[in-house]
This record gives structure tokens, C-alpha cells and sequence, in this order.
């Protein structure tokens, strides 16, 4: 009874159990220990089964909008105190390119280490994924020009098209700029807008922590496609890769925790069991931004952090703060680099490390994006895009450990910056 009740509160303990419960029944499906259902049988049935996942991302992208609008303008409006608006908006823009630094270096390190890229052979590669020679042509990478075209692009001029596509960072910037002017106007000209906008996040927060209800079905339905379609096999022949971008991730878990504990001064264990209800659904549903309305609960209710703080960070950190995207597309590029046999120059390492702190400040916080995103870095290099076919079979499963990573790293800084702006009263 004690333990019914403990599964109906824990969503975390519901996830991992679904997690189990799919890994053991898409291995059954598969052809490696189970019946071997062949691609289109499998194709057919996981498209039944990704229903409630498909169900519980359109409710997530139908709200984002509005939330992250809303809670971005309110958070600044209500920050009021100059001051203290001061030292969470330029503080937390530094930390943010600091941590994703450390994350990028952290990946160098690794891949030059283990150089994962020079123990596979790319001919085999090649034939598997059927490629033509045109197809893995080196090309002359990184142009300067398209920084002019990119910087003066940041303002949206047209906030309706960027609603309407979704396009994240001009919204962020907009609503930076919107609840900037709001916390300077007096206080009875912008009630009217501070209450909608208050009431929309409400609205839209509850939306989502109903639409949490499905997402243990959700898990078990992705779970068992990915199981039965990538069997073990085709992992084990980019083993070394994902070892390469695990072990950089946990390094980064470790970078957190010292944080946690010199800079928010607090207990590491328990402040990380605290993180566990959100980090068990990023890794389930490969999305930050699917999780942010549980990183904010989180934050708020288990953490205590001071809502102000919360309410800007997280949103703010969910869609430009991606450590784990970072450290997996550098990691990914050396990959790459290296199984093509590209030599990368002084030059080209600097240019990879400006190109994917934009790159992680631009990707969407959804499934999979991380990947799209990574071939305008490689592209910027010079290496073939096509490389990407040979990550995307094990993408999901490095997708759901950096998005982890990612979530951490935004519930870390919250709890740094409640300390920073607590100790600054
Ligand atoms: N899935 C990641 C996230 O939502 C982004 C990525 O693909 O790296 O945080």
C-alpha cells in the first residue's frame, strides 16, 4: 500500500519503471533475442505505440510559446529591484558561457584523448549506410561573412512570425526586452498586461503538469521502438563514441556538484536527489523543454529557491543554456573529424568552440535538435554533413543523457543564483 502510494507520487519511479517494462519488450520484439519482427511490422506498431508521446509533445509545443513568454516578462517585471535585476541578468549571462566553456573544453580534452574517430574503419561505415564518394567530400569550412547577417538577425522585426514558427530565441529576446521596459515603467501602466500575462503562465503551467500524466505511457512507447529497431549490435560499433560522450557528460555532472557546493553552498547529495523528478523525465523524453514546467516545480517546491530567481532562470536557461549539447556536438565533431581523416588546425578548434557555444545557445530544447544543429557546425569545419547518418542510430539514447545533463545544468545555476542574489540582499 505504502509503496502504491509512494509510485503515484513519484513520476521519476513511474518513468523508470516504464523504462523497464519497454526496454524488456522492445529486446523481445527485436531480432536479437526476441521474435525479430521485421522493419515494417516494427515501423506499423511503433506507430501506435509513439501516440502518447506524439500526444504529450504536441501539448508541450502548443503551450511553449505563451510560457516561456509569460514567464520570462513576468519574472523580469517582478525582479523590480534594479539591483538585483542587474546581478541575475548579466550574471547569469556570463555563468552561462562560462559552464558551457568548461563543458566544450571538457570535450576537446576527451576526444583528442581517446580519439574515437581513428578506431573505426570508414569504408565500413560507408557500405552499411550506403554512401557515395560525393557524399563524403571535404569541403572548404568556415566563413566570416555570415556573422554580419547572423548578429543584426537577432532582433526579431516580426514577433508574429517568430510566434507562429516558434522560433525560440527571438522570442527570449523580445520578452527580455518587453519585461526590461515593464520594470522600468510605473507600476499602474503595466498592471493590465503583468495580471494576463501572470494568469497565462498559471493557465499554461497547469496545462502541462496535466499533460505529465501520459508521459510514463509516453516512455514506454519510445522506449520500445528504439530497443527493438536499434538493436545491440549497432551500438556496440559506435561503443567507444558514446563512451567518449558519456564519460564527458558525467564530467560535467561533476562540474556541477562543485558548484552546487562552493557556490550555492549546498549539501550535494541531497540537492541532487532533489533534481531526480525532472532529470528521470529529460532522460525519458529528450526534451528540456518538455521538462521545464517539472524544473520549475522542482525548483520552487522541493528546492525552495526564491520563485524571482526560478522563474528566470529555468525558462532563460531551458532554451539557451545547453551544456550536455555542447560537450556532445564538440565530441562529435572531433568524431567525425577524425574517421574522415580531416587534420583540424589551431584555427579550426577555435572555431569549433565559438561555433557550438552559438550552436547550444540556438538549439531548440526538443528531441533530436542537438543533431540537426550540428551540421551547421560541421558544414562551418568543413566536414562532410553526412557524417550525421552514422551518429543518428545511436543519437536518442546520447539525446536523453545529455538533455539530463542540460537540466541539471539549469537547476544548478538556479540554485547558484538564489545564493548569489540571496547573500546580495
Ligand atoms: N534534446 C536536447 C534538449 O532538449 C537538445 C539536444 O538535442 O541536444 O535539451
Amino acid at each position: 500500500m505504502a509503496f502504491k502510494r509512494y509510485l503515484f507520487k513519484n513520476l521519476w519511479l513511474q518513468v523508470v519503471i516504464s523504462l523497464m517494462a519497454g526496454l524488456g519488450v522492445g529486446l523481445l520484439l527485436g531480432d536479437e533475442v526476441g521474435l525479430g519482427l521485421d522493419g515494417d511490422a516494427l515501423d506499423a506498431m511503433s506507430s501506435y505505440l509513439k501516440i502518447p508521446a506524439n500526444i504529450f509533445l504536441s501539448v508541450i509545443l502548443m503551450i511553449i510559446v505563451p510560457l516561456i513568454f509569460a514567464s520570462i516578462v513576468v519574472a523580469i517585471t517582478n525582479l523590480g529591484a534594479k539591483e538585483k535585476l542587474k546581478t541575475l541578468g548579466l550574471g547569469i549571462g556570463v555563468y552561462f558561457v562560462i559552464t558551457t566553456t568548461i563543458a566544450i573544453l571538457i570535450a576537446i580534452t576527451l576526444a583528442s584523448i581517446i580519439a574515437p574517430g581513428n578506431i573505426l574503419d570508414l569504408t565500413a561505415l560507408q557500405e552499411t549506410h550506403d554512401l557515395s564518394e560525393d557524399d563524403l567530400r571535404v569541403t572548404e569550412g568556415f566563413s566570416l561573412e555570415d556573422i554580419p547577417e547572423t548578429v543584426s538577425s537577432i532582433i526579431p522585426r516580426n514577433p508574429i512570425v517568430s510566434y507562429l514558427e516558434g522560433q525560440m530565441f527571438s522570442i527570449l529576446i523580445m520578452a527580455v526586452i518587453v519585461g526590461l521596459s515593464m520594470a522600468t515603467l510605473p507600476k499602474d501602466s503595466i498592471k493590465p498586461l503583468l495580471d494576463l500575462l501572470e494568469s497565462i503562465q498559471r493557465i499554461t503551467l497547469h496545462i502541462l503538469l496535466m499533460a505529465m500524466k501520459i508521459v510514463p505511457f509516453a516512455v514506454f512507447g519510445l522506449i520500445v521502438s528504439l530497443v527493438a529497431k536499434v538493436g545491440a549490435e549497432t551500438m556496440a560499433g559506435l561503443g567507444v563514441y558514446m563512451v567518449t560522450v558519456i564519460l564527458g557528460l558525467g564530467a560535467m555532472l561533476l562540474v556541477y556538484a562543485t558548484i552546487i557546493r562552493l557556490v550555492a553552498k549546498r549539501p550535494v547529495s541531497f540537492t541532487f536527489s532533489r533534481f531526480r523528478n525532472p532529470q528521470t523525465l529529460a532522460f525519458s523524453t529528450a526534451s528540456s523543454m518538455a521538462t521545464m514546467p517539472m524544473t520549475l516545480k522542482t525548483a520552487e517546491e522541493d528546492l525552495k529557491l526564491d520563485t524571482r530567481v526560478s522563474k528566470f532562470v529555468i525558462p532563460l536557461g531551458t532554451t539557451v543554456n545547453m551544456d550536455g549539447t555542447a560537450l556532445y556536438q564538440v565530441i562529435a565533431v572531433f568524431f567525425l573529424a577524425q574517421l574522415f581523416a580531416i587534420e583540424l588546425s589551431l584555427l579550426s578548434v577555435l572555431v569549433i568552440i565559438v561555433t557550438s557555444l552559438l550552436a547550444s545557445i540556438g538549439t531548440p530544447a526538443v528531441p533530436g535538435a542537438g543533431t540537426v544543429v550540428l551540421s551547421t557546425i560541421l558544414i562551418t569545419v568543413g566536414i562532410p554533413p553526412v557524417g550525421i547518418l552514422l551518429l543518428l542510430s545511436v543519437d536518442r539514447i546520447l539525446d536523453m543523457i545529455r538533455t539530463m545533463v542540460n537540466v541539471t545544468g539549469d537547476l544548478t545555476a538556479s540554485c547558484a543564483f538564489d545564493r548569489i542574489t540571496r547573500s546580495k540582499n
